[in-house]
């Protein structure tokens, strides 16, 4: 897995003190107009980790408290081992949320199984919003329940939903 970086303690990009990965790589084409992080559109950029290297990394940090693991990119889903890392990195951290450039449906259940929270949609420079969690009105946090249903948790029309 390529990682640009890894940023702790993080209190804005989740409902609890989070640990960041941002991972390198983007192969969406074309690319969002005025995206944040061109910098991570490589492929190869960034340091290389095993999904155990990272999952033990995000172990440590932290002191041992359980965290919030937060991913972010570059896009995290055009990372092949990220079902890998998910599954061990969920007995590290309390919570994960994933955030992705694609919609609910697209994220392959594999990933969905394993996280917590998801924002969708990609970053549409027109729809720009400053907001805590979303950049463009387009997008949305989805929270699974305890039955393993999606529901939307939060959106810029709405606020928080439930
Ligand atoms: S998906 Fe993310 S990294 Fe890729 S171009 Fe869009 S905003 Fe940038």
């Amino acid at each position: 897995m390529q990682v640009g970086s890894i940023r702790f303690p993080a209190m804005d990009s989740s409902n609890g003190i989070g640990v960041e990965v941002y991972f390198a790589g983007c192969r969406r084409e074309p690319k969002c107009k005025g995206c944040h992080n061109p910098e991570l559109w490589d492929m190869e950029a960034g340091t290389r980790y095993s999904p155990r290297a990272l999952a033990e990394t995000i172990d440590l940090i932290g002191d041992g408290v359980k965290q919030t693991l937060v991913l972010l990119g570059g896009e995290p889903l055009h990372q092949p081992e990220l079902p890998e890392f998910l599954a061990l990195a969920r007995t590290a951290v309390d919570c994960i949320w994933l955030y992705t450039s694609y919609e609910l449906e697209q994220v392959p259940e594999s990933v969905r199984c394993l996280v917590d929270f998801i924002k969708t949609g990609s970053y549409m420079e027109d729809l720009r919003v400053e907001d805590k969690w979303l950049a463009s009105e387009n997008q949305k946090v989805w929270r699974k329940t305890e039955d393993g249903q999606w529901r939307t948790f939060y959106s810029t029309d709405h606020g928080y939903m439930y």
